[in-house]
């Protein structure tokens, strides 16, 4: 398994907090049956993570991994806070892309409401061949409250990123509901941990699928498998 969202860099953000800690969690996602993960650290007003500081932090951790000899391959990406000036970021060479080609950007939106220079921005990075990947859209109040509004980001050419434990139940029953309404109506296109660490926030990746392959069918796990794999690979998805 691939998963696409993952604070396992530690003394950076929110996530791990020592090098043993992400150890830990390398350790957990490889019994889980995850090959490979893309570090998300933080980038927003609280963590500054820009692109050479992660990947130097990526080389090392995979050292470490590589010396206990725990079997996971990491890849560099940031969880990038959308902000009014992102584009002269990504100009600036501070971004990381999930992929080496530069077009999966993921991306956090504010929770409470999306200020109405997003939509501006949205339609400026697809002009530029970049695909914003909105995460976790099932914890987003105005996604909610606003979902015409979310559905024009999607149809727009946006892709969302569904959290794991959302679907397992972590985040309450709200958000299980709303977590299950979006993939019932092909409203996300990939599935990861945003682990945070190994006592809370932990992956549920696997327990998710579990859930989707008995609730929606073997196709939509092969389905939501298949977007993260051309995620990291840059690839073109297929519609
Ligand atoms: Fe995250």
């Amino acid at each position: 398994m691939i998963d696409l969202h993952c604070h396992i860099l530690h003394s950076v953000d929110d996530g791990a907090k020592s090098l043993k800690e992400s150890i830990k969690m390398a350790k957990k996602a490889v019994k889980s049956g995850i090959t490979h993960i893309l570090c998300t650290p933080h980038h927003n007003h609280r963590f500054d993570n820009p692109k050479d500081k992660v990947i130097k932090l990526v080389k090392n951790l995979q050292q470490e991994l590589d010396k206990c000899k725990v079997p996971l391959r990491l890849l560099e990406g940031q969880e990038v806070k959308i902000h009014r000036f992102l584009m002269n970021e990504i100009e600036n060479n501070k971004i990381l892309f999930a992929d080496v080609t530069n077009k999966y950007l993921i991306l956090e939106f504010p929770t409470t409401e999306a200020p109405a220079y997003i939509e501006t921005l949205l339609i400026e990075m697809i002009e530029k061949k970049i695909i914003p990947v909105i995460v976790h859209p099932e914890r987003y109040i105005w996604a909610y409250h606003n979902h015409d509004l979310f559905l024009r980001f999607l149809n727009m050419g946006c892709l969302a990123q569904l959290t794991a434990p959302s679907l397992v139940g972590n985040y309450g029953s709200k958000i299980k509901k709303q977590a299950c309404k979006l993939i019932q109506n092909n409203l996300v296109h990939m599935v990861a941990s945003d682990a945070h660490g190994v006592k809370t926030r932990n992956f549920y990746l696997k327990e998710a699928f579990n859930i989707i392959e008995k609730k929606y069918g073997q196709e939509k796990v092969d389905y939501f498998k298949n977007v993260a794999r051309a995620v990291i690979n840059g690839d073109v998805l297929s519609s």
